[in-house]
């Protein structure tokens, strides 16, 4: 197909319609708020809900394939759009990402650890999971939690939880038990619709307050390690019947051991990095993937740091516009509000000749 349609608006979705346009494909995005960091790249803009038939039936009927940039595209929008068109990845992957307590589950399922974690519906269930783990855990909500947001930190408790899960919102919660991780890395994999896999090298990231701070490839990890990463995303994409890139978090534990954090069944935030030191990006090899195409090289020709730009960090843009061997990507967004992604860049290190 020639019109690839995209729900979702953010710079995920910019960034994939670049990517679209780059290939020769046209994009035609779906996102409520109109001026949308996609908007003001994609061919076309449908204004509407993501549950919204007449508009997902638009933009059903504009596409020959659809994708979509986020997680929490509701699975039914995805199950009706998938009625008519092709809809990659499958709506099993945005099930399991969406809801904290069935990402673990599945993950188990398949053989892959994660941090211990209970069900939490209410206090008696908090202070059980609590003293299961010792009185330290991370209680988060099952869905809808992102950039570190829901999500509330017990550090050897031993007080009164009382009204603890009212706290949350009222919500359904998971208790994680706290990982005393030695470093945190992700893997961006791809599988395309002939079952074909790709990934590219592991990223060591750094979080700040909840939301990525930086990207840096290579990670600190040993070639065992970086393998089990790999292995895990490709099991993973498997086991989903997955098309599409996907970025999968891992915690690194002391002696190389991992454990899955999340998946997000979609381009991540910790593979831009890709654009600035790969011939094939992220964004492209999803494209590449849904497309139909063949998947493309993921290896690395520079050794890399991304870092994000979130709220006032946009004021050094002129700053970092002057250095050498800097890739800036910014997205278009007019606010910098506290907390928002404005843009990023990539530190590359060429390689001596
Ligand atoms: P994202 O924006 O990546 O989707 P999120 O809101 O889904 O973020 P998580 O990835 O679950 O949040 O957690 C954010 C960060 O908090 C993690 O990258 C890690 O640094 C820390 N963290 C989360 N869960 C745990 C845990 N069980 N033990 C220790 N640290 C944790
Ligand atoms: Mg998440
Ligand atoms: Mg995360």
């Amino acid at each position: 197909g020639s019109t690839i349609g995209i729900v979702g608006g953010g710079q995920l979705g910019r960034m994939l319609a670049m990517a679209a346009a780059r290939l020769g494909y046209r994009a035609v995005i779906l996102e409520p708020q109109a001026d949308c960091p996609a908007a003001q790249v994609a061919n076309r803009q449908i204004v509407g809900a993501y549950d919204d038939r007449a508009a997902l039936a638009e933009l059903a009927a504009a596409s020959d394939v659809l994708t979509y940039e986020f997680e929490n595209v509701p699975v039914d929008a995805a199950k009706f759009l998938a009625e008519s068109v092709p809809v990659h990845p499958p709506a099993r992957a945005l099930e399991v990402a969406q809801d904290r307590l069935a990402e673990k589950t599945f993950l188990n399922g398949i053989g892959i650890s994660t941090a211990d974690f209970r069900p939490v519906d209410n206090d008696g269930e908090l202070a059980a999971a609590l003293a299961a783990f010792g009185g330290s855990g991370i209680l988060k909500t099952r869905r809808m939690g992102y950039d570190g947001k829901g999500q509330r930190v017990f550090r050897d408790f031993s007080g009164s939880i009382a009204g603890a899960f009212d706290a949350m919102g009222g919500v359904p919660l998971i208790l994680e038990s706290f990982v005393a991780f030695e470093r945190e890395i992700s893997v961006i994999a791809a599988r395309g619709p002939d079952g074909a896999l790709a990934a590219y090298d592991p990223a060591e990231n750094v979080h700040r307050g909840g939301i990525l701070h930086s990207s840096t490839v290579p990670a600190a990890i040993g070639p065992a390690t970086a393998k089990a990463a790999t292995d895990a995303a490709f099991a993973i994409l498997e086991a989903l019947d997955y098309v599409g890139a996907i970025g999968v978090e891992f915690f690194v534990l002391p002696g190389g051991s991992l454990l899955v954090n999340e998946i997000a069944p979609r381009v991540h935030n910790s593979g831009h990095w890709t654009e600035a030191a790969c011939t094939v990006s992220q964004f492209e090899q999803h494209i590449r993937a849904v497309a139909a195409l063949p998947l493309g090289d993921t290896r690395r020709h520079f050794d890399c740091a991304m870092e994000n730009l979130i709220g006032d960090d946009v004021r050094r843009t002129e700053a970092l516009l002057a250095e050498p061997d800097l890739v800036l990507h910014l997205y278009g967004k007019a606010e910098a509000r506290t907390g928002r992604k404005m843009g990023h860049f990539t530190r590359l290190k060429p390689r001596g000749i």
